[in-house]
Parts: C-alpha cells; sequence; structure tokens
C-alpha cells in the first residue's frame, strides 16, 4: 500500500436548525440583520454546530452532542464559536491540524455574500487557523422543500486534518 494520504483524516458534519420569529439569525459566528433566526438550545449556529462535527468526525472523536449536550444549561445561548473553541483543544491534545475547512451553507434568504469574509474570519479565529483555510459559501434549494419555503437552514461541512510527522 503507498503511502499516499497518511496523516491525513477528513470528516464530514451535518446540521439544519428551524428559522423561528424572536431570535438573532447567527451564522459563522456572524449575527446578520434578519427577522427570523435559528432556533436551537445555543445560538443555533448551524455552520459552527456543522463544523463541530466535521472536525471531531475527522478526528475520531464523537459527535457534537456527546461533547457538548443539548440538555446542559451550560450551553444555553451560547454563541457556538465556543464549540470550535473547545475542539480546537482537543485536536490540539490528540497532535492534529487543521488542513482547511470547506463549507456550503443551504439557504433561501438571506444573501451570504456580504458576510462570508467575516464568518471566515470569526471560524477561522475560534479554531486558531488563516482565514484562507475556511471556505463558505450559500447554496439556494431553488425553492424546494422546508429550507426552500425559508423555514430552515442548513449547513453542511468537511474538514481535513494532518498529523505532523506521521
Ligand atoms: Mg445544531
Amino acid at each position: 500500500m503507498s503511502d499516499a494520504g497518511k496523516g491525513l483524516r477528513v470528516g464530514q458534519g451535518y446540521d439544519v436548525h428551524r428559522l423561528v420569529p424572536g431570535r438573532p439569525l447567527v451564522l459563522g459566528g456572524v449575527t446578520m440583520p434578519f427577522d427570523l433566526g435559528l432556533l436551537g438550545h445555543s445560538d443555533g449556529d448551524a455552520v459552527c454546530h456543522a463544523v463541530t462535527d466535521a472536525l471531531l468526525g475527522a478526528a475520531g472523536l464523537g459527535d457534537i452532542g456527546s461533547f457538548f449536550p443539548d440538555d446542559d444549561a451550560r450551553y444555553e445561548g451560547m454563541s457556538s464559536l465556543r464549540f470550535l473553541e473547545a475542539v480546537r483543544e482537543r485536536l490540539a491534545e490528540a497532535g492534529l491540524v487543521v488542513a482547511n475547512i470547506d463549507v456550503t451553507v443551504v439557504l433561501e434568504v438571506p444573501r451570504l455574500g456580504p458576510y462570508r469574509d467575516e464568518m471566515r474570519a470569526a471560524v477561522a479565529g475560534a479554531l486558531g487557523i488563516d482565514a484562507a483555510r475556511v471556505g463558505i459559501k450559500g447554496k439556494s434549494n431553488e425553492g424546494l422543500g422546508e429550507i426552500g419555503r425559508g423555514e430552515a437552514i442548513a449547513a453542511l461541512a468537511v474538514a481535513l486534518l494532518h498529523e505532523p510527522g506521521a
């Protein structure tokens, strides 16, 4: 067997949250002006949750629910950037380094373009990596289903980790 890919670990993450009135809309750690927000125990930031799961999956460390149970009062209303900061510590303990992260946010509105760089910087900052290693793009669901009707926002993430010296 060749050594191609030695020391590399890939992980995927997915999350979806319902859009409801009376909540701020927070995606990728950035609060954006909108009349609805994501329902959730924390701030409902589906981008951070998908990235958290991608990183934990790549590291073989389980998932967001096992680390941050949604019945734990400590996480109520918390910024989900804190999840990324906690994962960053776990990765460091495991000797793993983030090569890159790529996120697709599936939503109808608002448009993410104006917030993209701020989101990338926030996610990268929480993980202690360069913003150039974080990709975030928005994708319409073409009016189909719950997301198409603007009732929910989903996020898909992949993360690549490497073990220096592996
Ligand atoms: Mg979530």
